[in-house]
């Protein structure tokens, strides 16, 4: 069913890319800037993720020996240095996720490369490496995203949906050529939809048993494992952190890792990988040149929405 399947190091069927969002409360502040402080439950529920669910994260990935992705806006590593040192310490990747997790389509490009900066500085001087991926927030990628982050010397991002293996991300407004390695996300393997139910978030879903989730989740593996794509889930300590929930996810590490010829990598790894084999022309990848509209479509001239009413 995939036209170009990557070839994996070693022969593997599919990639894994495990990531994880820690968002902590600066969701809750950009929700409600005037009186998130007396939001004090969903508080509590959001700073769960940095204070509980990293350090059990990392035990976990240290149990099955696996190096995992963690996205981290610059204002959380700042409010939460002690997650983003365990994850060094660890060994795992700690990238971007917008500084306070503004929503990029929503900024002027000046206001997105403010905030970008700020982030990305923010995780070099906490992590001590410059981050190389992001995640825009909400996956709001906007169309001047591209140039922003490769002006910042990012490598890879992993918000947009356009594929089911690895692609690049250029530039309209630059030559073929300067790209970002995307490594495509789908909304099946983000955790909100499963879980996430908070009256101050706006966000109330009927909460699925964490058996439910993980069925989701593997259909997608087995689907990778046998047309060779890459799995990039989007996960969140806060979420996904609590315990009857890690119980799930170690399940489905022991079912990945028992199902064989599975490379399971960080997302930093993965593209550099997808830039070799371009190099070495064992793989051609997709190019999505964007943004891919500007404006409204001239096909829809003024009171078109109204007729169509
Ligand atoms: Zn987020």
């Amino acid at each position: 069913m995939i036209k170009n399947p990557v070839p994996w190091p070693n022969g593997a069927r599919c990639a894994v890319v495990f990531t994880w969002d820690m968002d902590s409360d600066s969701i809750l502040h950009l929700a409600h800037p005037n009186d998130a402080d007396t939001r004090l439950s969903t508080n509590s529920m959001l700073r769960y993720g940095p204070e509980i669910g990293v350090p059990r994260i990392i035990d976990t990935c240290r149990d099955f020996g696996m190096k995992h992705t963690f996205f981290v806006p610059g204002w959380c590593a700042e409010q939460f240095p002690k997650a983003v040192e365990q994850m060094v310490e660890a060994g795992h990747e700690v990238a971007l996720h917008g500084y306070l997790h503004e929503y990029p389509n929503e900024l002027t490009q000046e206001e997105e490369r403010f905030w970008t900066h700020k982030g990305t500085e923010a995780i070099a001087k906490i992590s001590g490496t410059r981050p190389r991926g992001y995640r825009s927030p909400w996956y709001k990628y906007s169309k001047h995203s591209t140039d922003v982050l490769l002006d910042e010397g990012f490598l890879w991002d992993t918000s947009l949906m356009g594929d089911d293996v690895p692609y690049l991300v250029e530039s309209k407004k630059r030559a073929s050529g300067q790209s970002l390695v995307e490594l495509p996300s789908r909304w099946q393997l983000d955790d909100w939809p499963q879980f996430v139910h908070n009256h101050d978030l706006d966000f109330m879903m009927p909460i699925a048993s964490p058996q439910y989730a993980m069925d989701v989740y593997m259909a997608e593996f087995y689907a990778m494992w046998e047309h060779g794509g890459v799995w990039v889930n989007c996960f969140h300590p806060f979420c996904t952190g609590q315990v009857a929930r890690m119980m799930m996810l170690r399940e489905m590490m022991s079912k990945m890792q028992a199902k064989g010829d599975v490379w399971f990598a960080t997302g930093e790894e993965v593209a550099l990988h997808v830039q070799k084999v371009i190099a070495a022309g064992t793989y051609k990848p997709r190019v999505d040149r964007v943004p891919f509209y500007e404006g409204r479509l001239p096909e829809l001239e003024p009171g078109y929405a109204m007729k169509s009413r």
